[in-house]
């Protein structure tokens, strides 16, 4: 394969990727190995991998381990990804290259030197099915698996956790996490020491997902629909009451609006200082009403308001927003409000994955956020080649002036494409949209599959089955969908056939293959290129997978959202033919205008939420370390008894120290816990306060600093936080009744949350009310 050192060599110079060249070096060795290893009895792999004396040598012997236990000999690419991820680097390989295999490879590798691992899925699907998977080939190299599902009960965690390589969604470790902070008894703990993280698709879980905090909550009454403002905000008309931002991430009242909505209240004053409650409730009111669309940001169903996760284009379980604003769109809506719960504690993905000390990671697309992976986490991508060069055609987008242009020109390629029997997976930009083209498939007579909202099994199910002769198959966003699309489709025939086959399963018809390879294999047609183009081709390489042949083009039309939100000022396409086709040179460097401008946008977003998010974040690790002595030592008491030495006295005549000193940590414990919820509550709304008082006396324009105030507040209420437990928890010791039985928190009044349960937040999609301020502020530098 002489074209393969040429590519190689091309792949080594590749801006933003890491030097590929000390790992080639040493593939000759690895090589070279293979004879003898293949000599080996089964029951000899333990001792050699246990004792590779580097990565290399272990490359080597996992090489023959895997095509023993899987049937599949890893490609030089492969241990090339391996490698990489040793290293601490985030391979980039594409769909179809086998990262599940050179991931698992990196993590035995790991596990054998002692580390502890868990190996982050984006779902429970992968979780359980990567896990399986690979677990044959664990067995031969003498390392423990396990798996975390949703479902897994604390013990199956815990046992899970022990295995030397764990596989999880994200969503649970930072769950485990978060439960493990309301723990009183060290022997309830759950989660380990994080020590190695290797993440799958790892751009969507670094950057698409970062920012997601995930959030346990105590039981709790509902916020309160507020029905009066979904009223008041009905009313209002765009344009003369509000205005939206071109980007569609702010509405703001106009002076007209402002009046109409303090009529509508019965004549207040929205401004005033005791107004800042009515200020707040309108705003938010005002979002759900005017930002946040039905069928695109979230669905109704079974009478509840289903979440539509941007990132996926798909219901998002378990997910909501922000408090006000959930009870807002469900004032909106009419329907009734649906239980909250109490922030006990939250966290977000990026601060759960910066508590590692080593994070490594695979995914199709890395190279194109490769700064902010090293802005935001120090990581490196490493750019390996394919196995076999990608021959995929990838056409020039073709572009109309209207979108009900671009959606007939879409069915009538969908048709052509369908005679000749080609399979076309459409990737669209949301659920709305997919549905709308469903309706001209089914009227155009294409019997067709829409994925949006199935369980991620089912989901890939169907997936597999999309490079069928013949299938069309309708999907939402195809990122972190994990599921290898083969042509000829999984040789299962059914779709249920190809859940049970997992992965591993070796296709069937290779003679199907041929036929739809004969047909140029799998045609990607993408209904709208996505805010950022990393996305673009995370659709396009469904296609084209291990020297596949395929194809994929982008049908975009200039009122596309895209260029609407991010490039409003383009002008009016000049050279227009009868069918909308837009010729014109301009309008096609638009998209890539507009898709820069949304790159950045959102970039300015990760950073301005991460430093919201990085002080409280330090304040919880101080809280947690502090809460860790607390729970496992004799620290509560002895504070307690050196505050209350008359209270300790009598104590100790009739109670014993040791239960005297877990009735001093539970006391403690109680009010840390209780001290921190309210802590994050007074956080929020000191966020959101600073922003409104700013905006109300229109002093932003004057250079103030929201961020830097909301810093000054928090580590002054960070302060008397600490100083409040105290004091509480000396109160409780002194009046609390305390008896050889311990102590009764709850005749004292004092109850500790009796059920937790865990959800994601979407973030405010708009933002902080801080950081619209800030984009506003931002906005007007550029304007003078
Ligand atoms: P990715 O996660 O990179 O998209 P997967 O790990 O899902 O890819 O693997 C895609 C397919 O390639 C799987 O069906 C797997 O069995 C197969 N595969 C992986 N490595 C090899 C190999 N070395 N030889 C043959 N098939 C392989
Ligand atoms: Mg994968």
């Amino acid at each position: 394969m002489t074209t393969f050192g040429a590519r190689f060599r091309r792949m080594l110079q590749q801006p933003g990727s890491a030097d590929l060249a000390r790992y080639q070096r040493l593939l000759p060795a690895i090589e070279a190995r293979e004879a003898a290893l293949a000599e080996e009895d089964d029951g000899a792999f333990r001792a050699l991998a246990r004792d590779a004396r580097d990565d290399a040598e272990f490359c080597a012997v996992g090489r023959e381990a895997a095509r023993r236990a899987l049937g599949e000999r890893p490609f030089d690419v492969q241990l090339i990804g391996t490698l990489a991820m040793l290293q601490g680097q985030i391979a980039e390989m594409a769909t179809g290259e086998g990262k599940t295999l050179a991931g698992a490879l990196a993590a035995a590798r790991y596990a054998l030197a002692g580390r502890s691992v868990q190996v982050a899925s984006v779902n429970d699907y992968l979780a359980q099915r990567d896990a399986e998977w690979m677990r044959p080939l664990y067995d031969l190299l003498g390392v423990t698996v396990g798996h975390i599902v949703q479902a897994s009960t604390p013990e199956q965690r815990r046992e899970a956790y022990e295995a030397q390589v764990t596989y999880a969604p994200i969503s649970e470790i930072g769950f485990d996490v978060l439960r493990d902070r309301l723990v009183t008894d060290p022997d309830e703990l759950v989660a380990v020491q994080p020590d190695v993280l290797l993440i799958d698709e790892a751009d969507s879980v670094l950057i698409d997902e970062a920012l997601v905090p995930l959030v346990l909550a105590g039981a709790a009454a509902g916020a309160d629909a507020d029905i009066e403002m979904a009223e008041v905000v009905r009313g209002l008309r765009p344009g003369l009451h509000y205005e939206t931002d071109d980007d569609g991430r702010n509405a703001t009242l106009t002076d007209e609006g402002a009046r109409a909505a303090e009529r509508a209240l019965g004549g207040i004053d929205l401004y005033a200082a005791d107004q800042i409650d009515a200020l707040t409730r309108i705003n938010v009111a005002l979002h759900a009403h005017a930002l946040l669309r039905r069928d695109v940001d979230y669905i109704i169903r079974d009478g509840e308001v289903r979440l539509i996760s941007a990132s996926r284009g798909r219901v998002a379980e378990l997910q909501r927003w922000p408090d006000g604003l959930q009870a807002a769109v469900e004032a909106k809506e009419g329907i009734a409000a649906s239980e909250s719960g109490e922030i006990l504690d939250s966290i977000t993905v990026e601060s759960l994955v910066r508590r590692y000390p080593r994070v490594c990671g695979m995914t199709g697309t890395a190279v194109t956020v490769g700064d902010q992976l090293r802005q935001f986490y120090g990581l490196e991508v490493a750019v390996i080649p394919p196995n076999k060069p990608c021959v995929r055609e990838d056409e020039p987008d073709r572009l109309y002036a209207t979108v009900g242009q671009k959606d007939r020109a879409i069915v009538a390629e969908v048709v052509g494409a369908n005679a000749a029997g080609q399979p076309v997976l459409i990737g669209t930009l949301d659920i709305a949209e997919s549905e709308r083209l469903s309706r001209r498939l089914t009227a155009a007579g294409l019997e067709h599959v829409v994925l949006n909202a199935k369980n991620d099994a089912q989901e890939a199910a169907i997936v597999a089955e999309a490079g069928a002769y013949g299938a069309i198959t309708v999907s939402t966003q195809m990122a972190g969908r994990g599921t290898d699309i083969r042509l000829g489709g999984s040789g299962k025939g059914g779709a249920g056939a190809a859940v049970e086959a997992g992965g591993a399963a070796e296709a069937g018809g290779a003679a199907e293959h041929d036929r739809v390879a004969e047909l140029g294999g799998l045609y990607v047609i993408g209904t709208g290129r996505h805010a950022s183009s990393r996305l673009d081709n995370q659709l396009r390489g469904r296609s084209g997978r291990q020297g596949d042949p395929g194809a994929s083009v982008f049908f975009v039309s200039m009122e596309d959202e895209l260029i609407t939100s991010y490039a409003p000022d383009t002008p009016a396409p000049g050279d227009v033919a009868a069918d909308g086709r837009v010729r014109d040179a301009k309008a096609a460097e638009a998209v890539a205008h507009a898709q820069r401008v949304a790159d950045g946008a959102n970039l300015e977003i990760h950073r301005n939420t991460y430093r919201y998010h990085e002080l409280i974040e330090k304040q919880r690790e101080i809280v947690l370390e502090h809460r860790d002595r607390l729970m496992r030592g004799d620290a509560a008491l002895v504070a307690l008894g050196t505050r209350c030495p008359e209270r300790f006295e009598e104590l100790s005549g009739t109670v014993d120290e040791d239960v005297l000193a877990a009735a001093a940590r539970t006391i403690v414990l109680y009010h840390l816990d209780r001290g921190w919820a309210d802590h994050l509550a007074q956080l929020a709304d000191i966020r959101e306060g600073i922003h409104l008082r700013a905006l109300g006396t229109g002093a932003l324009g004057g250079g103030r600093d929201p961020l830097g105030d909301f810093q000054t507040e928090a580590v002054k209420l960070f302060t008397s936080l600490l100083d409040r437990v105290q004091d509480e928890s000396a109160e409780t010791f002194r009046t609390a009744s305390i008896t050889p039985a311990g102590v009764d928190l709850d005749a004292a009044g004092l109850k500790r949350p009796t059920a937790t349960w865990t959800y994601v937040v979407q973030d405010n999609p708009f933002g902080s009310a801080m950081e619209r301020a800030m984009r506003r502020l931002a906005g007007r530098k550029d304007r003078q």
